[in-house]
């Protein structure tokens, strides 16, 4: 099964493509785009569109305005950055809505190479309910569709999956852009064809959040190497002391259950065997390192300890293969990130292909300096998680081939 692409889109020349971006960069409290990199990342399709002919209409999420407007959401000053980031002096125009009519005169004058970027699709009620209606007003306005946006991927909303739904049943075409293309192709790699020894670091805040994703790696991985919060209620789940430390009880069947699965399949799940701890997550509090099994009562865990770096980069330093997903501790706070910091120079360190997934992981790396080491940066949070669970994306599935022949195996 494969991914339609840009090299399938034919000549475009002369057309109006719709480009779905995930722009939803983080802002600053004066309105202005905080981190670019979310548009730095769609900018190799929306050049191969310009340099091929096509007038492009891009068109993103920001924020969670809950489908009416509002004006700490707009998207001009990102039109504006995205203006800055293309070679060509050029001007991006900030479009109104889909439906609305200056928008459809506005994208019916656009030349070929002019790039505009029309308002916060959530803006529309529409898009989180994947609304067929919706989709239509947006299909209407071109004659062509990629999707470039792969944090958006895991969810039915209808730029995401409506639209290209329409536009491929109206014979034209719903293809990839090239961050899609790199992260199916990269992401695939690791679901399908990881060499060996492979290594998963998992961390953050739930347990909760990842149980599906420990469960699929279990079937792929050699080793997982476990920290974050999520490493106390693995700990908790066994008996250890924890004293104050983010604990999921809830989950303790989930985690026994993941840890005899892991037993059966021969992985190695690796927990901290020395973390940082403190009465409170501050910069200003005292902190010791201690046994993670033998915490004090008052005290929580919020880093792993430098034995556990130790450890864990021991493991890193044999593998081939390496997905990162999760802050070892409290990285934000300079107390607590050492493991972190630690767990990441062993990885970039290691003779592997490295990727990293995660908000919170690629804000650690980018810290501390160690992006460069790394292959791969994946784009999307949840969306990569959820593909590394060998779940169908609907934003993905309706980009291949012959999604209707694969949803029907016979
Ligand atoms: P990502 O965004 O990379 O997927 P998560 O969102 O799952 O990561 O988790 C990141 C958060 O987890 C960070 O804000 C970090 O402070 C928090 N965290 C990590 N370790 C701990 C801990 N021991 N106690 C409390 N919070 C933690
Ligand atoms: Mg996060």
């Amino acid at each position: 099964m494969s991914l339609r692409t840009l090299d399938d889109l034919g000549e475009v020349d002369g057309t109006t493509i719709f480009v779905r971006v995930d722009f939803n960069v983080p802002l600053t409290d004066d309105g202005q785009v905080a981190d670019d990199a979310r548009i730095r990342a769609a900018l190799p399709t929306i050049r191969d569109l310009v340099e091929r002919g096509a007038a492009v209409v891009c068109a993103t999420h920001l924020g969670r305005p809950k489908g009416t407007p509002n004006d700490a959401f707009r998207v001009a000053p990102v039109a504006e950055r995205l203006a800055a980031l293309l070679d060509e002096p050029t001007t991006v125009q900030a479009l109104g809505m889909p439906g609305d009519e200056p928008t459809k005169a506005a994208v019916g004058s656009l030349g070929p190479g002019q790039v505009a970027l029309l308002e916060n699709l959530r803006f529309d009620p529409g898009e989180e309910t994947n609304d067929p209606v919706f989709a239509g007003v947006m299909a209407e306005l071109v004659d062509g569709y990629v999707d470039d946006a792969f944090g958006a991927a895991h969810r039915a909303h209808a730029s995401v999956r409506a639209l290209p739904e329409l536009m491929r049943a109206s014979g034209r075409a719903a293809v990839a852009g090239r961050l899609m293309q790199r992260e199916v192709e990269v992401l695939g790699r690791l679901l399908h064809e990881a060499v060996h020894p492979y290594v998963a670091i998992l961390g953050g805040a739930k347990v909760s959040d990842k149980l599906g994703v420990i469960d699929a790696l279990i079937d792929r991985v050699d080793a997982l190497l476990i920290g974050g919060a999520m490493a106390f209620t693995l700990l908790a789940a066994e008996g250890a002391r924890v004293g104050r430390s983010l604990v999921e009880a809830d989950r303790f069947d989930d985690v026994r259950a993941a840890q005899a699965h892991a037993k059966d399949r021969g992985v190695l799940i690796e927990l901290p065997v020395d973390v940082v701890v403190a009465s409170k997550i501050a910069v200003d509090v005292p902190t010791q390192t201690v046994n993670a099994r033998e915490i004090p009562n008052e005290l929580m865990g919020l880093d792993v300890g430098p034995r556990t770096v130790e450890e864990y980069a021991r493991i890193l330093a044999d593998a081939k293969t390496i997905l990162w997903n999760g802050p070892m501790g409290v990285f934000e706070l300079e107390p607590f990130s050492a493991g972190t910091r630690g767990v990441a120079i062993a990885a970039a360190g290691a003779d592997a292909f490295t990727v990293v997934g995660g908000g919170d992981s690629l804000l650690a790396i980018k810290q501390a300096g160690l992006a460069e080491g790394f292959d791969h940066l994946s784009t999307g949070g949840g969306a990569s998680l959820e593909f590394l669970e060998g779940r169908r994306l609907p934003g993905i599935e309706i980009l291949e081939d012959d999604p209707d022949e694969r949803r029907n195996p016979n």
